[in-house]
Order: structure tokens, then sequence, then C-alpha cells
């Protein structure tokens, strides 16, 4: 019987205080030390063993600064608003900033060796290579060593501490709902189940009250924004020399830009296939024409909810089915009591899931309340989490694969949960919601998150102009507006709605990565409809690659070329296909 708890941190430390977190400060400096005295050593003649000692030892430095640093964060986002967390955990950001610093040389030196020396130590370095190979690629934007310390110091107090000050300003947040004449007090993301309710009145009032709670600190968090884009801006822009500020995304994800632009246009080009399901959608609800707060709106009634032991149940059993392997390590998360699934006052709203190093099970957050939408963001991190294992193999620098390709189990594992469920439902009321809610899941992932990297590309250009926060939400505004037509209906509100994405805060650019996965799996899902069994290994050996290889080359691997338009449009005309089979269904009333 699976029950909802906190999870338990005790694989990393037992306590912030412990003698165990304080002799892992302690061994780090010994280690780092050690590290400093090879530092006379590095030179272009230096030989293979010495060489991949020096890597050995930078690895088991990071491995320690990783454990103590993911302490630190998974113990603030159990607890945001609990002050001897957040201090430690300041504390900690701060302490591994300069620990980082005092191992830079290493980056900095094998970024100057000329190819020659590069293509040698390379041959020999085995599953580092990738890791090796990536860092190259930053040469011609990597800054002296003092000037380097100085940003990664400064991080910390700057870019590092404002994103950690929307993250306590946000996560505070109560909002105020009446339902059933009785006014509740809720978080965002029990405010947010009200945005997939049946009753159109209370949809539309969970939004306003989003977007009030939102746009009363709107000036403060778009100006929050504005510090972040700029910090961006004078950083890889003006400082490193990148050509715009999404190419530096781009190099850290190892995408080149024309794929990029390749994917994004592809998307420009399908705008009408989501609202062809808007309209369609509306007919449904037996609406003229959608508004903006009907977009994820169940098109029937139903109030099925799970407890979380059938959810978990649900989940490991359409796992099992595909794959018994993938079962069993989505198993483990519970079994190593990883998992975090009730909801809580403080706790950081949303899901994710963190793999801290290769040999340690990750730890999956998420905000558990019954919904099927629960069920499906259960599935996708569970399926982050297998892909993290699989992965375990590879080295601490190899095994986290690029953002474009961290989407792909996540999003393959909700596909397969979804058509588990449709193959059990008979009940024709739950189908309909299920393969509704399975194009309007594609939406949020593919348009949405498209529609995002055209507004950040946008709003990062406006701030060099000098923009303010109202013209940002003006232009935030117009793009929906566009991205809709007349399909959707937008009310003014919406203009705040992006100083409610963390994703723009924490990472810029981010978000294009999830059109990319959503996309990609659609195209994968396809083939392993198609092929079945055969396909099974082709698909678990690119998610085992991890991060150590060009996402390029995992991709070409499995039979994928990612230049090509037509490639991605084989996204959307699965998306259509699904849309079509909407539209064959007689609608129910
Ligand atoms: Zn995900």
């Amino acid at each position: 019987m699976f029950t909802q708890s906190p999870w338990s941190l005790e694989d990393l430390f037992p306590d912030q205080d412990s003698p165990e977190m304080k002799a892992a400060f302690d061994d780090l400096d010994v280690k780092v030390v050690e590290f400093e005295a090879l530092r006379p050593g590095l030179s272009a003649s230096i030989s293979v063993e010495d060489f991949l000692n020096v890597i050995r030892q930078l690895e088991a430095i990071s491995r320690l600064s990783r454990l103590i640093g993911e302490f630190a964060s998974l113990s603030y986002s159990a607890n945001t608003q609990d002050q001897t967390i957040q201090a430690f955990q300041s504390d900690v950001e701060n302490r591994l900033a300069l620990i980082a610093n005092r191992t830079l040389f290493f980056s900095l030196w094998w970024k100057s060796l000329d190819e020659a020396e590069v293509e040698r130590l390379m041959a020999a370095s085995g599953d580092y290579c990738y890791w090796l190979e990536e860092m190259r690629h930053f040469k011609p934007y990597t800054l002296t060593e003092p000037e380097e310390k100085v940003i990664n110091i400064k991080d910390v107090t700057g870019a590092i501490a404002t994103v950690n000050l929307y993250t306590t300003f946000t996560n505070r947040y109560i909002f105020q709902l009446e339902v059933d004449g009785e006014v509740k007090h809720l978080t965002r993301g029990e405010l947010m189940v009200y945005a997939r309710h049946y009753d159109p009145a209370l949809r539309a009032a969970a939004y306003q009250e989003l977007y009030r709670v939102y746009g009363q600190d709107g000036a403060i968090l778009g100006q929050m924004y504005q510090t972040l884009a700029r910090d961006w801006h004078n950083e890889n822009l003006d400082m490193r020399h990148f050509s715009n500020p999404l190419a530096v995304r781009n190099l850290a994800n190892d995408i080149p830009d024309d794929v990029v632009d390749t994917l994004l246009g592809v998307c420009q080009d399908n705008t009408s296939v989501f609202q062809r399901f808007f309209r369609l959608k509306a007919r449904w609800l037996q609406m003229e024409r959608l508004s903006r707060y009907d977009i994820y709106a169940p098109v029937v009634k139903s109030e099925k909810m799970y407890s979380f032991n059938e959810a978990a149940e649900m989940v490991f059993d359409a796992f099992q089915r595909f794959e018994p392997r993938v079962a069993e390590l989505a198993r483990r998360v519970l079994e190593r009591d990883h998992l975090d699934s009730e909801v809580r006052r403080g706790k950081e709203s949303g899901a994710f899931c963190a793999s801290t190093v290769p040999d340690l099970t990750p730890w999956v957050l998420v905000n558990y309340q019954g919904k099927p939408d629960d069920v499906a963001t259960l599935a996708h991190e569970l399926g982050h989490a297998v892909h993290a294992q699989l992965a375990g193999e590879h080295s601490l620098f190899t095994f986290h694969s690029a953002l474009p390709l961290a989407e792909t189990a996540s999003t393959f594992g909700e596909m397969v949960l979804i058509d588990y469920l449709l193959a059990r439902e008979t009940d024709a009321s739950v189908r309909q919601t299920l393969l509704f809610r399975q194009v309007d899941d594609t939406y949020g992932t593919v348009m949405r998150q498209a529609q995002f990297a055209f507004f950040e590309r946008q709003a990062h250009d406006m701030i060099q102009q000098a923009a303010t926060v109202d013209e940002i939400s003006n232009a935030y505004l117009e793009n929906l507006r566009k991205q809709f037509g007349d399909a959707v209906d937008v009310s003014d509100e919406f203009r705040w709605e992006w100083v409610s994405i963390p994703h723009f805060y924490f990472t810029p650019f981010y978000v294009y990565a999830y059109t990319f996965g959503q996309l990609l799996v659609l195209s994968l899902y396809q083939q392993y409809k198609v092929e079945g069994e055969a396909f099974k290994p082709r698909y678990l050996s690119l998610l085992a690659a991890g991060g150590s290889k060009p996402p390029e080359k995992i991709l070409s691997d499995a039979g994928i070329n990612m230049h090509n338009a037509s490639f991605w449009q084989g996204g959307f005309d699965v998306i259509r296909g699904l849309i079509e089979q909407l539209e064959a269904i007689p609608v129910m009333k």
C-alpha cells in the first residue's frame, strides 16, 4: 500500500546540523586542497594517467558538492518558508561557489589547449569524452580566470539570489476562491485544479484570482525578471560575445541554432492545428467561442478521482506492461522513500525530479491531489527518474541528458499511462475525457511552450530597449491573442501570466526543450506502435545514453534527423490525427 508522506533525505544526510554534514564539508575541503596541488602538473604534455587522475579527483569533488547542494535545495523545496533551511541553503550556495572557483583552473586549462593535444587526451578519456568535448565548445566564450571567478561569486548574491527571492516570494502566495458559498484559502497548485473544473464560472474565477495575486506584485516580479534578463545579456552577449540570447542556451543544449529555428518555424506554421482543436472544444462545451479560461476544461462531467495508492499502482502496472525494468526503476523511488507527494503549505508548487548522482535513486516532488492529471504528472516525474537510473552507468559528468532529450522518458511515460487507461476504461465519458486531455496536454507542452519561446526572445530584446514592465505585459498579451486568433478570447488579466512562469526566471530559454521533447516523443511513440517489441531496445538505449553523446548523435542512432522540418511536422501530423479522431465522435451532451 503506497501512502503519501514527505520524502526522506537520509540517503544524502540525516540533518543539516549532523556530524555527517560537517564531515562532508571537511572532506570537501581536503579534496579541494589536494586538487589544487595538481595544478602545476597540468601541461600540454601531461600523461594520460595523470590526466585521468585529475578528472577523477574533480569528479569526487563534484560528487560531494552535489550531495550537499542537493540536500540543501531539496530541503528548501519541501519547505520554502522555513528560515533555518533558507539560511542554510544560501550558506551552502555561497560555500559551493567558492569551491567551484578553486577548481575552475582545470576547465580553463582544458579549454586553452590546442586541438592536437586535446585529441591525444580525449582518445583515452572513455566515458568522460563528451563532457570534455562539450567544455571545449565554450572556448570562444570563456573569459580569464579572475573574471570567471568574479562572475561566479557575484552570481550567488546576484542572479541566483534573485531567483531564490522570486521562489520565496511567490510560494507564500495564498489564493482565495469561493466554492459552494465557502471561501477557500489555497496554494497555487490547489487553485489551478479549478482551471480544469467543469463549472465555467469557477474556471474563470480561478484564473482571475491567480492573476489578481500575481498582478498585484506584477511590477516587482517584472522588475526581478528585467534584472535577470539584463544579467543574461551583460554576461553572455557583452562579455562573452554570444551572438544572441538564445544561442547561449542552444550551445549548452548542444543543439545547433538552425535546428531550433526549424523547430519553432514548424510550430509557427501549425498554429491553426490547435485553433481547430479549440473550436471543436467550444462545440463540446456548447459555447460559441472558447475563452482562455476554458482551454483545459473537461468536455464531459466526470469527477473521477484516484487515491494515491491507486495512482501509484496504475503507473507501475502501465510501466510494467511496457517494460518490467522501467517499472522496477520507477518503483524504487517509492521504495527508497524519495517521493514527496502530499500538498503542504510552504512546499514548492508544481513537480520535478532531481537526479543527484548516478548511483543514488532520484528524488521526486509532486503535489498529488487525486485528479487524472495528477496521475499523469506522477507518471511523468517517475519517467524522469527511470531515465536517470537507466543512464546510471555513466560518470557524474555524463549521466544527465541534455535538456532537449531530458523530457523523453517523462513524456513517453505519460503516453504509456494514457494508453493503459484507455485500454481499460469502458465508460465513454471517461474515455472522451482522457482523449481530450491528451490533446490539452500536448497543447501545453508543444504550442504553449513554443509561444513562450517566442515571447522570451521578444522580452529579452525589449528589455535591452529599456521596456517597462507594462510594455512587456502588453507584448505578452498581444502574443497570446495572435496565437489563439479568433478561436479563443483572451481577457486582459492574462497580461500577468508571464510573471507566473518560473522557467523564465530559473532557466532562460528552457521552454523550447519541452516542444522539442514532446514532438520527438510523439514520433517515437508512433514508431513504438508500428514496431512493438522491436522498438524497445532502441528506445532504452537512447535513454541509457544519458548525456554521454551529443543529442544529435543519440537521435541519429535512433534513426532521427533533427535538422529536418518534416521530422517535426510528423509530430504535428500525429496531433492532427488525434484531433480528427475527436472530430469524428458525435458531441455528447
Ligand atoms: Zn519533465
